[in-house]
């Protein structure tokens, strides 16, 4: 373990550079001096602690662009179902308030998920419902305890579900609409005031927490809730980020719920002045051309989660459309009931392949391209560029050693598309983040996982029996969801993000 005053040389590994040899990139060491990356040659000194990484691939920590820790135990609970039936079963406001305990073991156990998979950044965008100030203190110190950094936002909105999801208000009977509108908290709650009070009391938390904003989706915040966020964007200088268009149904709320924006969400984050480099779209599936190219113009950031949005049926986003139209995007994971694993590598490599089949001819990205969309893309998305993301100096030591003796890298052909193609997290080795050691040799070295198991464990008896009654809840919802899901694709939205649409 080492402490962020402490230098650190990385000795003799292969150090990956996003503008250099991505195939077989050179050895170099890397020394490593407090928080950040002091040189990247040879001949830099000794360090404090020296780690011999021959055979290893030294590489800037990815960074989890879109993520949500409140569903981290519910992994593994639902085949694949349209995203508006899967929200019923995995939005924090569906269940009975939770344990501290609870939340502890799950933010620990989704941030552990991230950093074996060489994640040094994670984008948690955080339900807390009902909000408890105890929640959000264990978030923030579970963060702080493990050593990932984490720009983290408290996910708030102020428009129920039952008056945006298209067809709900009209397909659902009287007495199950309460459960479709829970997702506001009641009673003069403010979520704006709520934020700021909050971002206020935890900005300076830890040198590796950041705040950022996240209105949950355009359709469910009015324009008072968008502007006052931007407004305090402006004010502290932080990145917001809002999911838009993960569905079709939300392309339709779109064209149903905002004419006077030509139906586009887009157009409604441009009227509340929430487009440019400091905000970041996840999902972004059910994008128009015309819109792709306005987040072209303004530098806004597309967030794709191509591992969840496969799991929800919810399309394939236009991925060559974004890189064509020099877009800046970036690569998240999602929640861990959609995904199911915080894992880059296969996003990466569902980024890759899925790219393929939005224009079949030959083109971006490669896997060079694909790395530093889950890198330096991330990082821009978060309002960390120049920070994160790449191994020069001056830069934060966030980096990742990878085994190169596994058989995914031998022989080694090339290490960047060794990575997007053959690679699936195991061979990651070592994780700094900050300049800290947070992972070596495989062991977590700030938290004990044997116990974090046993944490985990602890939170389920309660939590199974809560998935239970929900799913039973949802059972008798279940005609109603999917009639309503089925009437809005019979509204033309002009475009399609399905390979094939079943004949609908
Ligand atoms: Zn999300």
């Amino acid at each position: 373990m080492t402490d962020a005053a402490s230098s650190i040389l990385i000795r003799g590994g292969r150090v990956y550079d996003h503008d250099g040899d991505t195939d077989r990139p050179p050895v170099a060491d890397v020394l490593i001096r407090g928080d950040r990356i002091a040189g990247v040659g040879g001949d830099l000194g000794p360090g404090d602690k020296t780690i011999d990484a021959a055979g290893k691939l030294v590489m800037p920590g990815f960074v989890n662009a879109h993520y949500h820790s409140h569903d981290v135990l519910l992994k593994g609970c639902f085949e694949t179902l349209p995203l508006e039936l899967w929200l019923m079963h995995a939005l924090p406001p569906a269940y009975p308030r939770r344990s501290a305990g609870e939340v502890r073991a799950r933010t620990l156990l989704g941030a552990a998920e991230c950093l074996r998979s060489g994640m040094t950044t994670v984008q948690d965008m955080l339900t807390l419902f009902p909000f408890d100030p105890e929640h959000l203190e264990t978030v923030v110190c579970a963060y702080e305890e493990i050593g990932i950094r984490c720009t983290f936002s408290l996910q708030v909105g102020d428009i129920p579900g039952i008056e945006r999801v298209p067809f709900w208000k009209e397909v659902v009977p009287g007495e199950y609409r309460r459960h479709l509108g829970a997702s506001v908290e009641p009673g003069g709650f403010d979520p704006l005031e709520h934020v700021r009070e909050h971002y206020l009391a935890w900005r300076d938390a830890s040198p590796r927490f950041r705040w950022a904003l996240g209105p949950t989706s355009p359709e469910f915040c009015t324009p008072r809730l968008l502007e006052g966020l931007a407004a305090l964007s402006a004010e502290h200088g932080l990145p917001v980020i809002t999911h838009i268009y993960e569905s079709r149904s939300m392309a339709v709320a779109g064209r149903l719920f905002m004419p006077e924006h030509d139906g586009s969400q887009v157009g409604y984050l441009r009227s509340v002045g929430l487009l440019g480099p400091n905000v970041g779209l996840a999902h972004s599936v059910w994008m128009r051309p015309d819109e792709i190219e306005i987040l072209a113009a303004t530098g806004t950031n597309v967030i794709l989660n191509p591992v969840g949005n496969l799991k929800t049926r919810s399309g394939v986003p236009p991925i060559r459309g974004y890189l064509d139209s020099g877009v800046a995007t970036a690569i998240g994971c999602d929640n861990c009931s959609c995904g199911d694993s915080q894992n880059m590598f296969h996003a990466m490599k569902a980024f890759a392949g899925l790219a393929a089949v939005t224009n079949p001819e030959p083109g971006p990205p490669s896997a060079a391209d694909t790395i530093a969309c889950a890198t330096l893309g991330g990082a821009r998305a978060l309002g960390l560029a120049g920070e994160v993301g790449a191994i020069r100096p001056g830069m934060k030591a966030d980096i990742s050693l990878i085994d190169l003796s596994t058989p995914q890298y031998v022989p080694l052909n090339s290490a960047a598309r060794q990575t997007v193609f053959a690679e699936s997290g195991e061979s990651v080795d070592t994780v700094i983040v900050d300049g800290r050691v947070a992972m070596e040799n495989r062991r977590l070295a700030f938290i004990d996982e044997d116990a974090l198991r046993s944490e985990v464990e602890a939170a389920m008896p309660a939590l199974r029996a809560d998935i239970e009654a929900v799913a039973a809840r949802n059972a008798t919802l279940r005609p109603y969801l999917l009639e309503a899901w089925r009437r809005s694709w019979r509204e033309d939205v002009g475009i399609n993000r399905f390979v094939d649409d079943g004949g609908r």
